[in-house]
C-alpha cells in the first residue's frame, strides 16, 4: 500500500499557472501542495520575459489609461475570429485586473507597467498603444532565503554571464554601453553588482523578467506555508465516483480535498503530440521549442486519462517563435528564441533562395507563420537572419552578444556564419548568392527612403517600439546593410510554449467529451487550451491568462466568489 498524504489543493507544476493558483488558494485558507517534476521550480516561466497581457490593469488605470471592457473584447473578437469563446474571454478580462490587485496588495509579487507597449496588430482598430500589459518588477533573490537554491535560473544563453537583463530601458542601456557614458555607467554598476553576487551567492540575486515573476510568486507561496516539492513528478490522477480526488506522485498517494490543478506547461517537448498537432513537424522532431525541457505533455495525458479533451482546432497549436540552435560544450544545443533583434535597423531574414519573405519586425509568431507559408510543401522550414558588422556589434545577433563581448567562439562552433562580402556569406550558408545580393541592394535603397514597399516593415506601433528610433534613418526598423564583414544565423520553427490544451470552462474546470466539468479537476497555464485559441494578439498572452485563470481556479476550488 502506498503511503497517503492529505492536502486541500494539489497543484502539479510550478510555473505561473500553478503558482498563481497555489498562492491564491493559500490566501483563501486552503492547505496547498505544489509538486514539481524538475529539481528546480519555475518551469518556462522562470526563463520568460515575465510580461502579462492584462487589459484594464490597475497600473494602467492609475496612469490614466482607462478603457471600457468592450474595447479589448472587440480587439480579441477580431483577432480570434471563430476561436472567440465569449464566456472564457469575459472571465479573463473581468478577473485579470482583480488578480493584479490581489497580488500587488497582498503578496510579495509586484509589477511594472507596460503603458508604452502596443498590441502586436496595430491595424486592428481596437489595438492599444499601451496599457494592456505589465511585467514582474525586479526582485531581490535574497528574500527567498534558502529557497533560492531551488529557483530555476534564467536560460544562460539569454543572459550576460548569468545576469538577466530587463527589457525596455535596461536593455537599451546595454545596447548603448559603448555609445553613451550614462549607459556605460549603468551597465558597469549592474555587472559589478552581479559579479559581487556570484562571488557571494554563486548566482545573480537581482532577479528580473520571468525569474522575478517566479521568485515573487514562490516567496508569497512560502510565506503562506505552501510546500513546493521539487523532483516530484505526478504520475496518475486518483478518482472516486467520477471525481478527481488526488494524484500519485513518486509512489506517494496525495489526496486533495478541494481538487487538483494541472499546470505542467503543455506539450512543447512531447514528440508524439507535436507530431499529431504541428503540421510542420511531420516526425514530431522538426519543432525546436525554447520552453523548459521538462514540459513533456504530462498534464495533457493525465487529464485525458480521466476524460479530459485536448483541443484539436487551434489556429496554431504552439506559440510559434524563430529559434536558433546554439551548440553547447556537452554536445547538446540550447534553443535560443529570437525575440529582440529582428526589429532593429539593419537586419533582414531570407530563405535559402536569398529572398525576404516577411516583415522581420512583426511578432515572433507572425514571423514563423510567414516562414511556414513561404516553405514549399515537403521542404523543411528554415531562414537566415542576415546583418552587417555595424549591426552585430551594436545589437548582437541571437546568442551572439553586442560589443565588447567577443564573438570568436560562436564563429568557431559554426553558430555564426561570416563572409567578407555578401557572396562569401551566401556561400558559407548555402544561400543563392546572386539573389541575396539583389535582395540587399533593393533593401538598402528602401532603407534610405524608410519605406519597405515589400512587407511594410516599421508601419505599426509595435514595429516602431521594437525598432530603434535613434538610428538616424527615417524608419526605426530599417538601415542599410553595407559595412562588411556580413553575418548570418540560421533560424528554424520553434515556440515559447504550446497553445492547444485541455478544454476548460470559464472557471478553469476541465471539461469531458460531453462538455461537462470533471469535478475536482482544473487546468492552468499551457495545460489549459489557450483562451486565444492559437492566435497571438499581443505579448504576454500566455502569462496573463496563466496568472488569471490560476486565480480563478483557486477561488472555484475554495468555493469562494471572485
Ligand atoms: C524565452 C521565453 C520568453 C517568454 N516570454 C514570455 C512573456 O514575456 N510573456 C508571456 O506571456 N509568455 C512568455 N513566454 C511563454 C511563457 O513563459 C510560457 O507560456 C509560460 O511560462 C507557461 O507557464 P506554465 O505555468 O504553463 O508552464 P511552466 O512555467 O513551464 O511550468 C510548468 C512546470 O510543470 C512541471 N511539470 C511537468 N510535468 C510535470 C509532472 N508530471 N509533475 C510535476 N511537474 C511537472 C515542469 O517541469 C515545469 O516546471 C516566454 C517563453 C520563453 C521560452
Amino acid at each position: 500500500m502506498a503511503a497517503t498524504e492529505h492536502t486541500d489543493l494539489l497543484v502539479i507544476g510550478s510555473g505561473a499557472g500553478g503558482l498563481s493558483a497555489a498562492v491564491t488558494a493559500a490566501h483563501l485558507g486552503l492547505k496547498v501542495l505544489v509538486v514539481e517534476k524538475e529539481p528546480q521550480y519555475g518551469g518556462t516561466t522562470a526563463w520568460s520575459g515575465g510580461w502579462m497581457w492584462i487589459p484594464r490593469n490597475p497600473l494602467a488605470v492609475g496612469a490614466g489609461i482607462v478603457e471600457d471592457i468592450a474595447t479589448p473584447t472587440a480587439y480579441l473578437q477580431q483577432e480570434l475570429g471563430a476561436q472567440f469563446d465569449a464566456a472564457r474571454v469575459q472571465a479573463f478580462l473581468e478577473a485579470g485586473p482583480r488578480m493584479v490587485e490581489f497580488f500587488r496588495s497582498q503578496t510579495a509579487l509586484q509589477f511594472i507597467d507596460g503603458n508604452g507597449v502596443p498590441d502586436f496588430h496595430g491595424r486592428n482598430p481596437h489595438a492599444a498603444l499601451g496599457g494592456r500589459s505589465m511585467c514582474a518588477a525586479p526582485f531581490d533573490g535574497r528574500r527567498l532565503g534558502a529557497h533560492i537554491a531551488q529557483l530555476k535560473p534564467p536560460l544562460s544563453e539569454t543572459t550576460l554571464w548569468g545576469m538577466g537583463i530587463a527589457s525596455g530601458v535596461e536593455l537599451r542601456h546595454f545596447f548603448n554601453a559603448l555609445r553613451k557614458p550614462a549607459s556605460l555607467w549603468f551597465v558597469t554598476q549592474k555587472v559589478l553588482r552581479h559579479f559581487g553576487d556570484l562571488l557571494r551567492y554563486r548566482r545573480g540575486m537581482r532577479l528580473v523578467n520571468g525569474n522575478a515573476l517566479v521568485a515573487g510568486l514562490a516567496a508569497s507561496a512560502f510565506a503562506q506555508g505552501v510546500d513546493i516539492r521539487t523532483s516530484s513528478p505526478a504520475q496518475r490522477l486518483l478518482t472516486e465516483h467520477g471525481q478527481v480526488v488526488g494524484a500519485v506522485v513518486g509512489g506517494l498517494e496525495i489526496r486533495a480535498r478541494c481538487g487538483v490543478v494541472l499546470a505542467c506547461g503543455g506539450f512543447p517537448h512531447d514528440v508524439a503530440r507535436k507530431k499529431a498537432l504541428l503540421p510542420h513537424a511531420p516526425t514530431g522532431q522538426e519543432h525546436w521549442s525554447a520552453a523548459s525541457r521538462g514540459n513533456t505533455g504530462d498534464g495533457l495525458r493525465l487529464g485525458e486519462a480521466v476524460g479530459g479533451q485536448v483541443a484539436l482546432d487551434a489556429v496554431q497549436a504552439a506559440a510559434l517563435a524563430p529559434v536558433s540552435l546554439v551548440p553547447r560544450a556537452d554536445g547538446s544545443h540550447a534553443h535560443f528564441p529570437h525575440l529582440v533583434e529582428r526589429a532593429k535597423p539593419g537586419l533582414i531574414a531570407v530563405t535559402a533562395a536569398g529572398q525576404r519573405f516577411t516583415n522581420e519586425a512583426d511578432s515572433y509568431y507572425d514571423f514563423v507563420s510567414s516562414l511556414l507559408a513561404a516553405t514549399p510543401a515537403g521542404a523543411s522550414a528554415q531562414a537566415w537572419l542576415v546583418c552587417d558588422h555595424t549591426f552585430i556589434r551594436h545589437y548582437g545577433l541571437g546568442a551572439v552578444k553586442p560589443a565588447p563581448i567577443p564573438m570568436g567562439a560562436m564563429l568557431r562552433n559554426g553558430y555564426l556564419r561570416r563572409g567578407h562580402t555578401l557572396a562569401e556569406l551566401a556561400l558559407a550558408c548555402g544561400i543563392d548568392a546572386a539573389a541575396l545580393q539583389a535582395t540587399v541592394a533593393r533593401y538598402n535603397q528602401q532603407a534610405l527612403t524608410g519605406v519597405d514597399a515589400d512587407f511594410g516593415k516599421g508601419e505599426t506601433p509595435y514595429n516602431q517600439v521594437q525598432g530603434d528610433a535613434a538610428s538616424g534613418y527615417p524608419n526605426p526598423c530599417m538601415a542599410p546593410l553595407e559595412r562588411g564583414p556580413f553575418y548570418a544565423v540560421k533560424v528554424v520553427p520553434g515556440s515559447l510554449g504550446t497553445f492547444a490544451g485541455l478544454r476548460t470552462n470559464a472557471s478553469a474546470q476541465v471539461l469531458d467529451a460531453q462538455h461537462q466539468p470533471i469535478p475536482g479537476l482544473y487546468a492552468g497555464g499551457n495545460d489549459m487550451h489557450s483562451v486565444m485559441g492559437g492566435t497571438y494578439p499581443s505579448g504576454g498572452i500566455t502569462l496573463g491568462p496563466a496568472m488569471t485563470f490560476g486565480f480563478i481556479a483557486a477561488h472555484h476550488a475554495a468555493g469562494k466568489d471572485l
